[in-house]
């Protein structure tokens, strides 16, 4: 594996070291927590002009078109971490369902939703877990029914982040009632968040925050152009969208900035005068989260190598996940542990550190091992297919 970067790459490196130095000022202190902020959505705008996201959608669909070059991604990665700088917002709309629709839908549904959703100005939620259906998605029992050019749906779905705050909707509704498979019957559609019939009801997390929502679905009519691939195919469509979120979540650049500010925290804490860093316990639990953040950038770089010779990168991406939210938790945990009562602190106590933003994290990021699939899930999916380990055994059919 070569890992230098061509004449052509550096000088890509310091044409994005300048653009950043130039824009500095329009760097979103604010991104906004559902809905991007106005700075958000300026920022996104100029990132897109420059080429720097939404680099695989065409032109015609509002994106920047460029030929696929993992290592110019890999420097823009590297460059906007430098600078602490977005590199675009990342929302269930850009980061799952775009890729998804490129691949799977019609002419007319990319032109009316991709532009707008990569600018930030159409936010999705996903509308796939429901009570009795996370794990075992395939058993989901929300369903839709045909009436002209419509489908009428009715059931429940749980945890749907931002559903609230969202344009639109794209979920899986039963639609085959009597297919035989369960995962043949299983329609991919779309709706706006606006058609009567909606409601949606917060599910307040132990952040505090309510961030995602219970949304009961009561003859919701949906014009079935907004089905996406074909009726009942929608479980092959739904696999192209977790590719692509369990793609979003782990960033190794990302877990270095939190190692280094876990480090930086524990320079400035002491114990009866001692610095943290200088504690070996502590120092010891550093050092392995450390080294775990190492190996997931050279997991990555692996990735790259393995995207480069066109090799099967869905394993792969799993080892990310797993490792990624796992890891993100264990910084945050480490951190809390090091502030001792100071770590018990938080929403804005007078004396918390960085606004208690290690102990929202801890609890935050334990719902991110849950999210787009259990650790415990992806596990079984690396050991059986990954490892050719004997399948998880199952229940007796009585
Ligand atoms: C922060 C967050 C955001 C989310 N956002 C969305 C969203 O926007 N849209 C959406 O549709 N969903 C969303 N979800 C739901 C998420 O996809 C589900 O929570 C997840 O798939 C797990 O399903 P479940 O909660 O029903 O748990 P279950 O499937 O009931 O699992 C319970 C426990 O049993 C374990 N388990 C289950 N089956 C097995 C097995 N075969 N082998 C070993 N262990 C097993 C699980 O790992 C877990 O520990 C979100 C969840 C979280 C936490």
């Amino acid at each position: 594996m070569d890992l230098s970067y061509s004449g052509e790459h550096e000088s890509f490196r310091r044409e994005v070291q300048n653009f950043l130095a130039e824009n500095a000022r329009a760097i979103p202190k604010h991104f906004g927590v559902n809905r991007p902020t106005a700075e958000a959505v300026a920022w996104q705008r100029l990132l897109i002009e420059r080429g720097y996201v939404a680099r695989g959608v065409p032109r015609r669909y509002g994106g920047a078109e460029c030929p696929p070059d993992i290592m110019r991604a890999q420097i823009l990665g590297e460059e906007f971490a430098r600078a602490r700088a977005p590199l675009g917002l990342v929302n269930q709309g850009i980061s799952m369902f775009v890729p998804t629709l490129l691949e799977w839908g019609t002419e007319a549904q990319k032109q009316d939703w991709i532009a707008r959703t990569i600018r930030g100005e159409l936010i999705w939620c996903q509308g796939y877990s429901e009570p009795g259906a996370g794990s075992d998605l395939a058993s989901l029992r929300t369903f839709a029914v045909e009436d002209g050019n419509d489908f009428i749906i009715n059931g429940q779905k749980i945890w749907t982040t931002t559903a609230h705050a969202a344009d639109m909707m794209f979920a899986l509704v039963r639609t085959e009632l009597e297919a035989k498979n369960r995962y043949r019957g299983i329609t991919y559609i779309c709706l706006s968040m606006q058609t009567p019939g909606i409601e949606v009801r917060p599910l307040r997390t132990m952040t505090g925050a309510a961030e995602f929502n219970e949304v009961f679905l009561t003859d919701v009519r949906v014009p079935k152009h907004q089905v996406i691939g074909a009726r009942g195919d929608g479980w092959r469509v739904s696999n192209s969208t977790l590719k692509h979120e369990r793609g979003m979540l782990g960033d190794p650049h990302a877990a270095l900035a939190r190692i280094r500010n876990l480090l930086g925290l524990m320079a400035d804490e002491t114990v009866d005068g001692v610095s943290a860093i200088e504690l070996p316990v502590w120092r010891d639990r550093a050092m392995r989260l450390q080294g775990r953040a190492l190996a997931m950038k050279y997991h990555a770089m692996r990735l790259l190598t393995a995207a480069h010779k066109g090799e099967d990168l869905v394993l792969p991406r799993l080892i990310v996940k797993l490792q990624a939210t796992e890891l993100n938790h264990q910084i945050a945990a480490l951190a809390v542990d090091v502030m001792g009562e100071m770590g018990l602190l938080y929403n804005d106590a007078a004396h918390s550190r960085a606004g208690g933003l290690w102990q929202k994290r801890l609890m935050f990021d334990l719902g991110m091992i849950i999210g787009g699939g259990t650790a415990q899930i992806q596990r079984n999916i690396i050991a059986e297919r990954g490892l050719g380990l004997p399948r998880e055994p199952k229940m007796a059919k009585l």
